[in-house]
């Protein structure tokens, strides 16, 4: 990455690294050109969340956890915002599961996927990753959906039983619903169809989702299933903590 010399006392750091990672992710050719808008979305949300993970997102993140470690055949699906935020702890985290990680992208173009292996390779080498990439050479899709958003593969995103696809759409969060897999998303708008279709709803920030999961490994606090988990109750959570981030002005 290039250098970034924002200081780490401003009060808007780490919006601006993001979009300082992301601007780089662009000129890489790792984005749709949509992608900003989409962060920017994700960035108002965050601002109305006020900007730090809720207990109610730390459950739904413990909870996911612990249904990756539980599932048969997990894998953790990476688009192009998500690779460029989160790359890094992602693979770590898929590499801790033994589970693949799955590039998928809804504006599917050999020179974006191109770019998206590219970048992950050169971090997967330089801290010694042992997990397994797939997405470059899909061999089959996910059905109910048309066009290249369709294409997965039949060892990863296919066959899984749990499956991590931070920031998806509602359409394909719906279409692997579908398909009887437990869907986990990222998402911080939690009104968004995405977040209502979902199994678990994580409603935080990607990179701080990432590394707490990757800090729950790490430090061995290893949750188990949430057998009370109810995702209309986590959604609601979020959304009262807007609502009361309103009427706190
Ligand atoms: P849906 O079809 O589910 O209603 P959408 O059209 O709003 O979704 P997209 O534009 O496909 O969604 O994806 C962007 C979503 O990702 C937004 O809901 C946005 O809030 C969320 N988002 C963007 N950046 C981040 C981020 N860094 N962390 C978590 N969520 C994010």
């Amino acid at each position: 990455m290039s250098s970034f010399s924002a200081d780490p006392s401003h009060p808007r750091y780490q919006s601006l690294l993001s979009r300082h990672r992301l601007e780089q992710a662009a000129k890489q050719g790792m984005l749709a050109d949509s992608a900003l808008i989409a962060h920017g979305r994700g960035e108002a949300y965050d601002y109305l969340i006020g900007e730090k993970t809720s207990p109610n997102a730390l459950e739904a993140t413990k909870n996911a956890l612990a249904h990756l470690m539980a599932g048969k055949n997990p894998v953790i699906s990476l688009n192009g915002n998500t690779t460029a935020l989160a790359g890094y702890e992602l693979m770590k985290i898929a590499e801790y599961l033994q589970c693949p990680i799955e590039v998928n992208i809804f504006y599917r173009t050999e020179q974006r996927i191109n770019a998206l292996f590219g970048y992950l390779d050169e971090i997967k080498q330089e801290h010694d990753i042992n997990v397994n990439i797939l997405g470059k050479n899909p061999d089959t899709k996910i059905p109910g959906l048309k066009g290249p958003r369709a294409k997965c593969c039949d060892e990863g995103i296919y066959s899984s039983d749990v499956i991590l696809v931070p920031l998806e759409d509602g359409d394909r969060c719906e279409a692997l619903v579908a398909m009887g897999k437990t869907v986990i998303v990222v998402d911080l708008n939690p009104l968004s169809r995405s977040a209502k279709m979902a199994s678990i709803t994580i409603v935080d920030e990607i990179s701080r989702v990432a590394k707490s999961m990757l800090n729950l490994i790490e430090t061995n606090d290893l949750p188990v299933i949430e057998i009370e988990f109810n995702n209309n109750k986590n959604l609601q959570a979020s959304v009262n903590i807007i609502a009361g981030n309103y009427r706190s002005v």
